[in-house]
């Protein structure tokens, strides 16, 4: 349905790949896996008023979209190929509307998906609630994914980039006061965040377990805790944190969005300790650095120990998909 439409996408797609026999336009995509790579898959659906405000631009959503599943790939190591879209909108309002939606979405996923290289192969498109959802398809040799479970006690736990900016642009937004650059920088880390697939490519056969941070480190974390079969202890004073962040949250506030604030995207992995110093400096040299948070413990969960030495209580473990 809607021809034009795809058409639309299609062309502000584009996207030249050898390993794509059949691209968008038929019933399915045919599609080449390179000889002696397993295929890393993943998908993430985005619905308006849960994942993101009703008033969102549309080509900050087309980048998210596919952000988020990017992102994905990242934890796993995996190199960026393919993506498949799914986009229901909704079926209310003239049809220039929907079309000036779809060409500004596409734009703001092709931002993304060309210096990624990565080609839209296919879809579906139908009317309903606005709901968009990504599944992407990358590369990774036999057995090199990084996985959550492999975390041992005395590996060093590291998160890249900045922690909780997302989450505090998602309420500068609700509170309605987005004023100046540090304002708009936070804004902007929710909108459009950067999956950090070089560093992904890096930690392969370096770390020892590793995911993406989307609802929290705290609750995150406690994922790779869980899968590997160990605790960890998290030093707040060490979690890193933007100069905006800093400046415009006290001091608590901006602990408890980096600790438990969600659309980070950043990841977050274990690394025997011997590794952490080369690890870092790499991460360093790709430009979004990696910072020590804390160590892998004997035992279960995450603990968190505050600046004055005491332990933490979670105030929130992450985002419920299912609370009231
Ligand atoms: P079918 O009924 O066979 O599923 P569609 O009309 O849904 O065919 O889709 C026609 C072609 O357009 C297919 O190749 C499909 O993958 C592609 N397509 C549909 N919607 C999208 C979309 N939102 N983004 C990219 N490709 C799409
Ligand atoms: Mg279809």
């Amino acid at each position: 349905m809607e021809f034009r439409l795809i058409d639309r996408i299609r062309e502000r797609t584009a996207q030249g790949r050898d390993d794509v026999r059949l691209g968008i336009g038929d019933d399915a995509a045919l599609l080449a896996v390179p000889e002696g790579q397993e295929l890393a898959v993943a998908i993430d659906t985005m619905v308006e008023g849960v994942h993101f405000p009703r008033d969102t631009a549309p080509a900050d959503l087309g980048w998210k979209a596919l952000a988020v599943n990017l992102s994905d790939l990242a934890a796993m190591g995996a190199t960026p190929a393919w993506a498949l879209l799914a986009l229901t909108l909704p079926r209310s309002g003239a049809a220039e509307a929907r079309q000036r939606f779809v060409d500004a979405f596409a734009e703001g996923f092709a931002q993304l998906a060309q210096p990624h290289r990565l080609a839209l192969v296919g879809g579906d498109t139908t009317g309903g609630p606005l709901t968009i959802s990504v599944a992407v398809h990358g590369f990774v040799p036999p057995g090199k994914a990084l996985r959550r479970a492999g975390a041992k006690p005395g590996d060093v736990v590291m998160v890249t980039g900045t922690l909780g900016d997302a989450a505090a642009g998602l309420h500068l937004l609700q509170r309605g006061g987005v004023d100046g650059a540090q304002a708009a920088y936070l804004v902007e880390r929710l909108h459009r965040p950067t999956p950090r697939i070089a560093a992904g490519l890096a930690l392969r056969e370096r770390a020892s377990a590793c995911l993406d941070v989307s609802d929290g480190l705290a609750a995150d974390l406690g994922h790779i805790c869980a899968s590997s079969g160990v605790g960890a202890e998290i030093e707040s004073a060490l979690l890193p944190r933007s100069p905006a962040l800093l400046d415009l949250f006290d001091d608590a506030s901006a602990r408890d969005f980096a600790l438990s604030g969600g659309d980070d995207y950043e990841l977050c992995f274990t690394v025997p300790a011997a590794r952490a110093a080369e690890v870092q400096a790499d991460l360093a040299r790709l430009g979004c650095g990696a910072t020590r948070i804390g160590r892998i413990v004997e035992g279960e969960g995450v603990q968190v120990r505050a600046e004055d030495g005491t332990w933490l209580e979670p105030a929130h473990q992450g985002w419920d998909h299912f609370a009231a």
